[in-house]
């Protein structure tokens, strides 16, 4: 950002998604990062398989409808009430098996992405979302349920006109990026875009 106070900006992970919802590391209530972060996928799965209040309030609704369910015949549950220690990668292979708890989590983890990214919409006007990072390798599904979830949430033309999809470069988009970048201001445009084709193949 042009003149902004900040080296970084647009840090959607800290829009409040849910008003004295779980607290974020960043010291907030209800950022998307105290939900949808790897390691708060594994704290939810935990507190929920617990039947502790995981500070869900209106994103309750998106996982289940009435009273909170317990989650009988859940492995994931179980081993949340046995003290184990989650992680997103494990909530993630038991979603793959069709476990209740990790249907929850998983439902909750989209509501509150899809919060934060149609916000960015709006924001931004973007014709590409691009979702990345650990817990979008382990749950490549999630670009598509986002955008499962934007009409109603978003003006219509803003969803229209964007792609939601996964990020393919993982751990290398950054470096790849700033090399890239670093190309773009000595290179002709036609010997760049030559050379990012390349690169991203
Ligand atoms: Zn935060």
């Amino acid at each position: 950002m042009e003149g902004s106070w900040a080296a970084a900006a647009i840090e959607i992970g800290h829009v409040v998604v849910e008003p004295n919802g779980r607290t974020c590391a960043c010291g907030v209530d209800g950022c998307a990062e105290a939900y949808a972060s790897g390691p708060s996928i594994g704290r939810l799965a935990m507190a929920l398989g617990r039947g502790e209040d995981a500070r869900l309030g209106s994103l309750a609704r998106a996982a289940w409808t009435g009273a909170a369910p317990t989650f009988p015949g859940s492995p994931l549950a179980a081993r949340a009430l046995a003290g184990d220690l989650l992680n997103a990668r494990e909530v993630y292979q038991a979603y793959a098996a069709g476990d209740s708890l990790a249907v929850a989590v998983d439902a909750i983890a989209a509501e509150v992405l899809a919060r934060a990214v149609l916000t960015g919409l709006v924001v931004l006007a973007p014709d590409t979302v691009v979702l990345g990072g650990g817990v979008i390798a382990g749950a490549p599904h999630l670009p598509a349920r986002i955008a499962g979830l934007a009409p109603g949430r978003v003006y219509a033309d803003a969803w229209k006109h964007c792609a939601f999809e996964a990020a393919r470069l993982s751990h290398r988009a950054g470096l790849l990026g700033a090399a890239l970048y670093g190309a773009s201001l000595v290179l002709p445009r036609a010997d760049l875009l030559a050379l990012a084709a390349a690169t991203l193949g």
